[in-house]
This record gives C-alpha cells, sequence and structure tokens, in this order.
C-alpha cells in the first residue's frame, strides 16, 4: 500500500474510525477483516480507532460476547479508545432522533405480523436484506385505528414513510442529493449515488427497542464525530438508508469503505449465526495470528 497521510481522507480533520460489533457470538474472520481493516487504516492517517459495541437486541446480546469480542481483538493486537461504547445504554438518544422523525411526520406505527407482510408482499419484491419488502399494510391506518390498537396492547413497530422521506430529503432546505464518498483501499474516493427506495418502509424503531440498526448507528457515528466508516460489502445497501437519515436528522455523513466479504469454500458469507469457526477457535486450535491475516488476504 502507498504510504498515506491525513489530508489524503476525504475529511479536514482528524478521522476517526470504528468498529462497531454485535455481541451475539464470537468474532469471526470476516470480523478480523474488518476491524484490522479499519485499525490499520485509522494507524496509516494518524485517526483515532473506536470500538462501539451494538446491543440493542438485548435479548440476543450476552456479557460473555463482550468479553469475548474484547479478548479477540486483543489477540488481533487491536487497541482502541477507552471507555468503549454500548448501545443498550443510549436508548434515550435513539428515542430523541426517532421523536424528530416522528414530529416530521415521516415515521407510522405498524401493528401487522410477519405473517401478515408474507400473505400480502407482492411476489418476488424483497428488500436488499432478501426480507419481503413490506407492501404498505398499515401506512394509512386512521388515527382512530391507531389509538384503538395501542389500547389493545398490540405490539407494533415504527416504519419510516419511504415515499415522505425522499420527499422531504430532496427538499430545497434539506439541499444535499443523496450522495456518499466511497474509499477504497488506497483511499481513493468515487461519489455513490444512494438508492434508499429499495427499503421501503423500513422498520426505524423495533418491538422490543426505540430504535433498529439503522437508527442507532447514524446516531451514534455522529455523536462519536466518526469520519470513515470500514464495513463489509453486506452493508453496502445500509448505507443508502443511512444517508437518507442522515439527511433527514440534519447529521454529518461520514465517508464509507466496504471491504469484500470472506467466504467459506462454498461461496456462502461466514456469519455468528452460521456457526462458522470464530478466532477463538481458530487460535486454540494452534492458528497464529499471521495465519489469520493471510487467511483474510492481509499481509
Ligand atoms: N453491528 C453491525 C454488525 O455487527 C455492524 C455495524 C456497522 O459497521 O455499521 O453487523
Amino acid at each position: 500500500m502507498p504510504p498515506a497521510n491525513a489530508s489524503e481522507l476525504p475529511h479536514s480533520g482528524r478521522p476517526v474510525l470504528r468498529f462497531a460489533p454485535s455481541p451475539n457470538g464470537r468474532l469471526h474472520l470476516g470480523h478480523a477483516l474488518s476491524a484490522l481493516t479499519g485499525f490499520e487504516m485509522a494507524r496509516r492517517v494518524g485517526g483515532r480507532f473506536l470500538l462501539r459495541i451494538e446491543d440493542i437486541d438485548v435479548t440476543r446480546s450476552r456479557p460473555e460476547f463482550v468479553e469475548g469480542i474484547v479478548r479477540d481483538l486483543e489477540w488481533l493486537g487491536i487497541t482502541w479508545e477507552e471507555p468503549f461504547w454500548r448501545q443498550s445504554a443510549r436508548f434515550a438518544h435513539y428515542e430523541a432522533a426517532a421523536a424528530k422523525l416522528r414530529d416530521a411526520g415521516l415515521l407510522y406505527p405498524c401493528f401487522a405480523s410477519r405473517a401478515e407482510i408474507l400473505a400480502t408482499a407482492a411476489p418476488g419484491a424483497i428488500d436488499p436484506d432478501g426480507a419481503p419488502l413490506y407492501p404498505g399494510l398499515h401506512r394509512t391506518l386512521s388515527a382512530d385505528a391507531i389509538e384503538q390498537r395501542r389500547s389493545r396492547g398490540e405490539p407494533y413497530v415504527m416504519r419510516i414513510d419511504m415515499t415522505a422521506a425522499l420527499a422531504t430529503a430532496a427538499s430545497p432546505t434539506q439541499g444535499t442529493s443523496l450522495t456518499f464518498t466511497a474509499f477504497d483501499a488506497d483511499l481513493r474516493q468515487q461519489t455513490i449515488t444512494a438508492q434508499p427506495a429499495r427499503w421501503g418502509d423500513a422498520v426505524i424503531q423495533r418491538k422490543d427497542a426505540p430504535t433498529s440498526y439503522h437508527l442507532s448507528v447514524v446516531v451514534d457515528d455522529a455523536a462519536q464525530g466518526v469520519t470513515h466508516v470500514v464495513r463489509g460489502q453486506d452493508l453496502l445497501a445500509a448505507t443508502d438508508m443511512h444517508r437518507l437519515l442522515q439527511t433527514l436528522l440534519g447529521l454529518p455523513a461520514p465517508a464509507y469503505h466496504h471491504h469484500g466479504l470472506i467466504t467459506d469454500a462454498t461461496g456462502r458469507k461466514l456469519s455468528k449465526s452460521l456457526k462458522d469457526t470464530s478466532l477463538a477457535e481458530l487460535g486454540a486450535s494452534g492458528l497464529t495470528l499471521a495465519d489469520v491475516r493471510r487467511m483474510i488476504g492481509l499481509r
């Protein structure tokens, strides 16, 4: 890699990078690539490096996984600024951001079950995560119907009204067009047009939490002054939604690097839920850090 300095990254101040794992399993090779790429870019450009634990899913997050993440990162030789943030301690901030969107008329409650959505979704219409594209079932529920369902204690999520959100984001007062700066491993930049419409009326506040991955990540990247996001290509489409939320909430836009994914022998993406070999298991089986680096294509 050619030598670089901070001025080569698309930002004027000191760069801030972060690794933001969800503690619902031990880290695997894909996480190692994200964490090492971000950490080493931060080093090259004299930037700061942060760890953020994304534990909004309180049913799946476990303290032993947080401890495991810390041990795995230490094994990788990665250091970060202490104390690190945990999203479970920041629900009030996400709720405040959601309230802004609600006050602007951009969120609505949806009581529909997964089965109802599946039954009514247009055949073949899926969002970038492969879930059926929400067919707008409860977009126009009357205030009375909402009140009745709420008073019966029916659980609901808050969805973004994508059509209204896009119109607001495109209005002259919001100004900016929905693009983001992408940078590659050599810090070369290009401008990409975001296409948030492909997410449809996505969930912004879940049933079990006053937030969602998309909302928390934009609130925290802004709150922590993150200037450069390094993460896997599986989150490339999420960046479209993040740019929309940043625009609606008046938050700054970081630049983004989406690295290639580590796949298994069958070409399938590694994931914690599929119980892929964790860094901990690889280390216990005698592999060294140099072996792991080679396996993920780093020298
Ligand atoms: N918490 C997310 C994950 O573990 C990553 C968030 C991000 O890097 O934006 O998949």
